[in-house]
């Protein structure tokens, strides 16, 4: 009975929310700080807490309580052993450890569905997650039903709305790959615009925390490339103090695993790193950083990086709001390629 309570419950979010009948169960059940809904499962609750109740009285001494309740509860009491799989009289650490086994499970089963992509990152990081169970009061409502669809990989794509079908999923604007979510927010000529704008949102962040933080900026300063003669490099910010220089670079990348990120940041230091001399000798410093600032398109850091965020000056808070921002712009670059296919029917 109480399972057709969990199947309710899930039928009534994902009506809320608009999302489709095909998206994992284990979305809705996973902790908020690893990138779920954290409703509980009623069945797995309420079998824990009747197996612990039941458990405790029957280690009373209170003989005609223990009575009552074997008169009557011990075949509910069977019925959610057998269903939790716990064997007879579970010890607490039994419970406990069923309970841990419950939640390892739901992770294995959903890293291996489609709508998992990511999750790998978003589960690393706690601050990009929160937003998921407080996002309904600073978010509108469209933006946070959209933003679960980003993250959860199942916004209306060519892709993700024929999925197992064996049609053309080609790019319905470039023509040039398949129409994916990634596709649409990394790679697509179409979207081009929008995304310079998120691009651009990040870099205005840092640049203001930079300067709050005593920093002279210069943000897309053209400098010859040592290893590429008659070619420019131009970092997105080189902020200097007190005879130190930071070269800074944004990237915004699609949360395919933890690798995109370390990737994209290695890029960035490659690329740049051949101008600290030149760096050196312009602004005076004896001292330059080169890093890339590496943020993800459906609103995440990598937890290994989050110190190069902190060390320009953001705090946890900042970091939240920021990729709050970054997601938000991402579901406006889906948004617009969503217009424009339509537009271009009309
Ligand atoms: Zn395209």
């Amino acid at each position: 009975m109480i399972r057709h309570v969990d199947i309710a419950v899930r039928q009534v979010i994902r009506k809320i929310l608009h999302l489709s009948a095909g998206l994992s169960n284990e979305f809705f059940h996973l902790p908020a700080k690893e990138g779920g809904l954290e409703f509980p499962v009623l069945q797995e609750l309420v079998g824990l807490a009747k197996v612990k109740l039941y458990r405790n009285i029957a280690l009373q001494n209170d003989v005609f309580l223990r009575n009552i309740v074997e008169m009557q509860g011990s075949g509910m009491n069977e019925r959610y052993l057998n269903h939790l799989k716990l064997g007879w009289q579970p010890t607490a650490d039994d419970l406990r450890s069923r309970k841990d086994c419950l939640l390892k499970e739901k992770r294995t089963a959903y890293i291996q569905k489609v709508h998992s992509t990511g999750h790998e990152v978003f589960s690393t990081c706690a601050l990009t997650n929160t937003w998921l169970l407080n996002g309904q009061r600073s978010m509108k409502t469209r933006m946070y039903i959209n933003a679960i669809k980003l993250r959860t990989n199942s916004y209306e794509t060519q892709v993700t709305t024929t999925r197992g079908l064996d049609v053309d999923k080609t790019c319905r604007k470039c023509h040039q790959a398949d129409e994916s979510l990634m596709h649409v927010l990394q790679c697509c000529e179409s979207t081009k615009g929008p995304r310079y704008t998120r691009h651009h949102h990040v870099c205005s962040r840092v640049t203001m925390k930079l300067a709050e933080a005593g920093y002279t900026v210069y943000t897309e300063k053209s400098l010859p490339d040592p290893n590429n003669t008659g070619h420019l490099l131009r970092p997105d910010i080189i902020a200097v103090r007190a005879g130190q220089a930071i070269v800074l670079d944004v990237s915004c990348v699609y949360e395919t695993s933890g690798a995109a990120f370390l990737n994209a940041y290695n890029r960035k230091v490659q690329k740049y790193k051949p101008l600290i001399p030149a760096i050196k000798e312009k602004y005076d410093c004896g001292q330059v950083e080169v890093h890339g600032l590496i943020i993800g398109s459906r609103g995440s850091y990598h937890h290994a990086q989050l110190h190069i965020w902190h060390n320009i000056g953001f705090t946890a808070n900042d970091l939240k709001f920021l990729a709050i921002n970054c997601m938000e712009n991402s579901v406006r670059v889906a948004a617009f390629f969503g217009q424009s296919i339509r537009s271009s029917w009309t």
